[in-house]
């Protein structure tokens, strides 16, 4: 594998590489460069270089480049889809029906949506009119993190370019296939050299060098909270736009009167998909206490149907499966019984079974910290006010799922809620133009749609004096 940069496959300067593993088989699939700030600065040059021009065309030409290259991503869905199952564990029918057909969504999406912005007017009575240009930021840097690869790559580079910047992207030194993959079929649509950067590396090497160029004019980073801080503080000083998508602890709350067998086929997925690898997973459950032991009864029989390997894939290296198993021991040092699961898998690979924990309270740190693994925790609650008060009392605010048959109160529960996303009797239903974002430690700002547009222009104000 190979940096990309003004349009070329380049060696990393320090002339190294480390090895990509495959987390299901735990063998070495390929060479990824060990960039530093060398690399870095040549890719913010190509960027930079490429930004005149790129941000002088039109949108309709934009458009049309994001279409074809949404279009050839399509066309590589297999090939895609495989390489994304092999780098990062996950079940292959996984990635040919999410992450990669959300890549084809997130070009398609903002190739459009382009079309479709338009910008404010102010008119101050009869002495002047001002109006908004919305003008493209320069180079702008984004991060990505290992779980859904190419799926959140894409979500950062389609705005990017769109807007008329220019970017370097690093992807997660674990996941570095499809993105590789993405800038070939870049220059295959005629994506002009250097609009597009991809280097690889190491995020505190790599990733660090680009939160701290003092060319990069924004910084769109998807990772977890300690890193999230690491480069806001990089960041900060050199006054980058700075948007942070971070990690969570996403409650779901099902009250008595919910459809149970809807609420279990779904919750079940919510805790489980992707290995509860997906930063909206919810991995802590809050149960009405009346239907408590009926809903643990059917949330372990489907969890222990489960198929590794088809349902459940490897986890992404052998250091997160020594965390993910840390955190099941840690249930057990708690109080909590192990009501399904609990262990890692008897072969090859950073397997571990889906596990289900009652028994532990919220002052838990297994109900208090993000595990980002196969492990749900349920834990009754007596009335509104406590699951209200349950779902908010970790440091995060991503997201919720609220289950109940009651229109008012799944209103109520939702407004009380602090976290950037709440679904009412579904989960990760995605509406591509909806704000998405954090609250508390799971971010600052918002993407999706305008928003994700917004980030990527500076908004001025033209005051025309009229009379
Ligand atoms: P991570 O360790 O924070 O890494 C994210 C990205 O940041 C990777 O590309 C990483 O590179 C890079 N990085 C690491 N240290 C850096 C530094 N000092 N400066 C700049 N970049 C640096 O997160 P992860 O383990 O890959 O992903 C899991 C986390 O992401 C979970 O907490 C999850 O909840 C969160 N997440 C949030 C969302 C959301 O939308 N809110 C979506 C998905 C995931 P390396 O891989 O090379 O270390």
């Amino acid at each position: 594998m190979m940096n990309f940069i003004g349009g070329r496959f380049v060696a990393p300067h320090s002339g190294a590489y480390f090895d990509d593993i495959d987390p299901s088989t735990e063998e070495k699939i390929g060479d990824v460069p060990d960039s530093d700030e060398r690399d870095i600065d040549d890719a913010v040059r190509a960027a930079r270089d490429a930004f005149p021009s790129w941000s002088r065309t039109t949108a309709a030409e934009r458009s049309n480049l994001l279409l074809k290259l949404a279009s050839l991503i399509e066309k590589n869905l297999d090939e895609l889809a495989e390489l994304e199952a092999r780098d990062s564990g996950k079940p292959l029918s996984l990635a040919r029906m999410l992450d990669i057909p959300r890549a084809v969504a997130n070009f398609r999406f903002f190739a459009t949506a382009i079309l479709h912005d338009a910008s404010e007017a102010h008119v101050t009575d009869t002495t002047a009119l001002n109006y908004t240009l919305r003008q493209p930021l320069g180079v702008v840097g984004l991060i990505s993190p290992w779980n859904l690869p190419l799926y959140l790559l894409t979500w950062k580079i389609a705005p990017a370019i769109a807007s008329g910047n220019t970017c370097v992207a690093k992807p997660s030194e674990m996941t570095p296939m499809t993105a590789n993959r993405l800038a070939e079929l870049s220059l295959e649509a005629g994506i002009p050299n250097g609009v597009i950067n991809i280097v690889h590396g190491y995020g505190g090497k790599a990733g660090r060098a680009l939160t701290t160029h003092d060319d990069i004019a924004a910084i769109s980073f998807t990772g977890g909270t300690v890193t999230g801080s690491a480069v806001a503080a990089n960041a900060a000083p050199r006054f980058k736009k700075l948007s942070l998508e971070l990690g969570g602890k996403n409650p779901t709350i099902v009250f008595a009167d919910a459809d149970l067998d809807e609420a279990l086929k779904t919750t079940t997925r919510a805790a489980f998909w992707n290995q509860g690898e997906i930063c909206l997973c919810g991995s802590q459950v809050f149960v009405h206490e009346s239907i408590y032991e009926k809903f643990v009864e059917g949330f372990v029989r489907i969890t222990n149907e489960l198929r590794i390997g088809e349902d459940i894939g490897a986890l992404i290296s052998a250091a997160h499966l020594e965390k993910v198993t840390g955190y099941i021991e840690l249930a057990k040092q708690e109080g909590g019984t192990i009501a399904a699961g609990g262990k890692r898998v008897d072969r090859k690979g950073y397997f571990v079974e889906p596990t289900v924990i009652t028994g532990l309270g919220t002052d838990c740190r297994v109900l208090q910290e993000e595990i980002f693994g196969p492990v749900a925790t349920i834990t009754p609650f007596r009335d509104d006010a406590e699951a209200i008060a349950f779902a908010n009392s970790t440091r995060y605010g991503l997201s919720a799922s609220i289950w109940t048959r009651d229109l008012q109160r799944a209103h109520r529960v939702a407004a009380a809620i602090d976290s950037g996303t709440v679904w009412i009797n579904c989960w990760l239903l995605r509406d591509l133009r909806v704000p998405f974002g954090g609250m508390k430690e799971s971010g600052v700002g918002r993407e999706g749609g305008f928003e994700s547009l917004r980030f990527f222009t500076e908004a001025k104000n033209v005051c025309v004096k009229l009379g």
